[in-house]
């Protein structure tokens, strides 16, 4: 397709925000459609990092040996809700599969293409947004509270080594003098001197929206229930409350996207690993980047609103009740690694990340209906995939070739 035509993106999250940005900066006449206001489901609460060496699946060789141990620990990164271990039971087997050795190699290559210019593709967008403030490239530490933890991350660091990502191995003296607000519980650190945060994820998605709506974009708050095909070519987008014509859509739906995916013909197995945060309004301590405390699996991050300490896998679905002792949980290791955390003023929320077993998310045209095209399922590190994805998505809307490889990311490659 080229030229400039109406173009409807279903999902007001980050990537379906960096896409109609990116759209919009093409000529199109953009609409973005979702049931909430910009910015409200995952894209609300994330811990902020902005990681363009975050090249590790989430599925690593050796994954299966640690889940009982995750499980068992009421302080551990895994939660399962058993009565929805059965529904996620096909999603489980496909996600220990994706952990092969050799698969694991294409899936570090193909999130090397998509993160590794997090800032570069989000940069033309953020500075039309006015968004520069929110965006810190201060890098990011992931700090180990023993050497068999270090030793035991020493694959995940090869791996992002033969993918050409940058960092350096901090001693316990170099982690005090780096951040000096963290407990002095730290043996070894990962330094990733190019990564950073967004000081507020629900702030940029907002700030973008802004501006697509100030460029003449629409922003409906609305239910899109199906997308058919066009009487004349292109798509019907059937909401809630009407019809709505479009020449292309994009389907940005974050952790609901493959409901409509199905309705299209593609079977995308999609789950969602349910996320927490807590934020401490005014945590006494000023750290200064991004850390992650390895072992245990959580953030902890500078925020314009306060300190934000998030993470947590859940998998309970779309519909169960948040379980906020898992962001308890979050705010006692955060005070663990931050003596002299004030924790009266807090807030906690829970996100439904949108994930695929193989970590790699689902970009391209659907494979059955033309003028339909998918951005979703960027699981942990949707915030850094976002930009690089929205860029994509307007080169194949626009008829042009991909900036990146993307067979990885097809819709019909489970
Ligand atoms: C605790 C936590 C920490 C995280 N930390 C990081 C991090 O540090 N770095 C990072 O890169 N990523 C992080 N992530 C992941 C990141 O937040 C997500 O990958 C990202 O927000 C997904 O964005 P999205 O736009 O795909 O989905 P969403 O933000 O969920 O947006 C999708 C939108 O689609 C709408 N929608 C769905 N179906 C319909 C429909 N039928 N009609 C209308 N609207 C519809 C929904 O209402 C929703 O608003 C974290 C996630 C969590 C939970």
């Amino acid at each position: 397709m080229s030229g400039q035509r109406k173009v409807t993106v279903v999902g007001a999250g980050i990537v379906g925000m960096a896409s109609a940005s990116y759209l919009q900066r093409d000529g199109h006449d953009v609409t973005v459609i979702d049931r909430v206001a910009p910015g409200e489901s995952c894209s609300f609460g994330n811990a902020g990092g902005l990681s363009p060496g975050a090249v590790a699946p989430v599925a690593t060789p050796g994954i299966l040996k640690q889940i009982p141990s995750w499980l068992a620990d009421p302080m551990g990164p895994l939660a399962i809700r058993w009565s929805y271990l059965l529904p996620a039971l096909p999603w489980l087997l496909r996600f220990v599969r994706a952990s092969e050795p050799e698969r694991v190699e294409r899936i570090a290559k193909a999130l090397r293409d998509l993160l590794g210019p997090v800032f570069e593709s989000y940069d033309p967008i953020v500075r039309a947004a006015g968004a520069e403030d929110l965006i810190h490239r201060v890098g990011q530490l992931y700090a180990y509270g023993s050497e068999a933890a270090f030793q035991g991350d020493a694959t995940g660091r090869e791996l992002r080594r033969r993918n050409g990502v940058q960092f350096e191995v901090l001693e316990r003296d170099q982690i005090r003098q780096m951040e000096p607000a963290l407990a002095p519980i730290f043996v070894k650190a990962v330094h990733f001197g190019a990564h950073g945060h967004c000081a507020d994820p629900l702030g940029l998605v907002q700030r973008l929206a802004a501006r697509v709506a100030a460029a003449g974009g629409r922003i409906l708050r609305d239910e899109v229930r199906d997308i058919e095909a066009g009487p004349a070519g292109g798509s019907v987008i059937v909401t809630s409350s009407g019809r709505h014509a479009a020449d292309a859509v994009v389907v940005a739906a974050g952790a609901w996207s493959h409901r409509l995916a199905a309705r299209l013909g593609d079977r995308v197995p999609l789950e969602t690993q349910r996320g927490y945060h807590v934020t401490v309004a005014d945590p006494g301590v000023a750290p200064r980047r991004n850390v992650m405390w390895a072992e245990r699996k959580f953030v902890a991050t500078p925020m314009a609103m306060g300190l934000r300490v998030a993470g947590t896998v859940e998998i309970a679905g779309l519909k169960a009740a948040p379980d906020y002792r898992r962001a308890d949980v979050l705010l006692k290791q955060a005070a663990i690694m931050y003596p002299g955390l004030r924790t009266d003023a807090v807030t906690k929320w829970m996100g439904h990340r949108p994930c695929t077993p193989d970590t790699l998310p689902v970009i391209g045209p659907a494979t059955r209906r033309a003028g339909v095209f998918y951005a979703f399922g960027h699981g942990h590190t949707g915030l850094s995939g976002a930009s690089t994805t929205g860029k994509v998505i307007a080169e194949i809307v626009g008829g042009r070739p991909s900036s990146i490889d993307l067979a990885p990311f097809r819709a019909d490659r489970f």
